[in-house]
């Protein structure tokens, strides 16, 4: 259900999700797309819940212009100082650095991102940042892969990890029983990625989208509707590079 109406000159448009699990109030949460998601208690009408967000307007508005200045901070990327970059769902400060002998080309310093490059060539640093992302996604995904398998009392083997840049996809898996993960997941909050791992772990036992696999994934990830959505939200900005 999508709604909308006018603030001063924006008009906020908002979607509505019942939740049986709330009392009295209705919830707000604006997404990093810019998208409004108001969940509400059962029983109440249209006219109630606009009469709730319209209250809570001018802090939607406040919310929204501030995610379009991330947005428009955030793309398109340019590999120069100063720039953010997203690693494990917390922004950083990339900074071009010279290179010095024995040092990693790329190093976290300081709650920023050293990228260490001859020149600052932005393609020179893009690839070396990538490389960067690369490994710590294969490190990182790796080994949550591996802690996760462990908790799932089904899962006979750790299935295989691949990892595959893809342009609207987090991952997938495969006939065969393994897991393909895009790396770009390492720009993720930890909290998504093991959304994501989850949700495919649970592909090897329900194939598709039944309820049966529904029903499975909210017994291993029960607030999993929540990070999706968040994660749903991020996914324009965590993929641009
Ligand atoms: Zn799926």
């Amino acid at each position: 259900m999508r709604n909308s109406f006018n603030y001063g000159d924006t008009e906020i448009e908002y979607s509505v999700a019942h939740n049986a699990r709330l009392e009295s109030k209705v919830r707000i949460h604006v997404h990093p797309n810019g998208f409004v998601e108001v969940e509400s208690p059962p029983g109440k009408s249209a006219s109630e819940i606009c009469h709730a967000v319209r209250k809570r307007a001018r802090w939607i508005a406040k919310h929204l212009e501030a995610n379009s200045q991330l947005r428009a901070h955030a793309l398109p990327r340019e590999y120069v100082s100063g720039e953010t970059h997203f690693y494990l769902g917390r922004r950083y400060q990339l900074k071009i650095v010279a290179p010095v002998a024995d040092r990693p080309v790329v190093a976290m310093k300081a709650g920023r991102i050293h990228v260490a490059v001859r020149g600052e060539e932005p393609l020179a640093v893009r690839r070396r940042l990538n490389a960067w992302y690369k490994e710590r996604a294969e490190d990182y995904l790796g080994r949550r892969l591996s802690e996760i398998s462990e908790t799932i009392p089904w899962l006979k083997n750790e299935p295989p990890l691949k990892l595959t840049a893809m342009r609207k996809q987090w991952g997938s898996c495969s006939p065969s029983g393994s897991i393909n993960l895009n790396p770009w997941l390492i720009r993720a909050p930890r909290d998504c990625i093991d959304y994501v791992l989850i949700h495919e772990i649970c592909h090897l036992k329900e194939h598709n989208h039944s309820k049966r696999y529904y029903e499975l994934l909210e017994r291993h990830c029960p607030n999993w509707r929540k990070i999706k959505t968040r994660l749903d939200g991020m996914a324009e900005l965590l993929l641009a590079h």
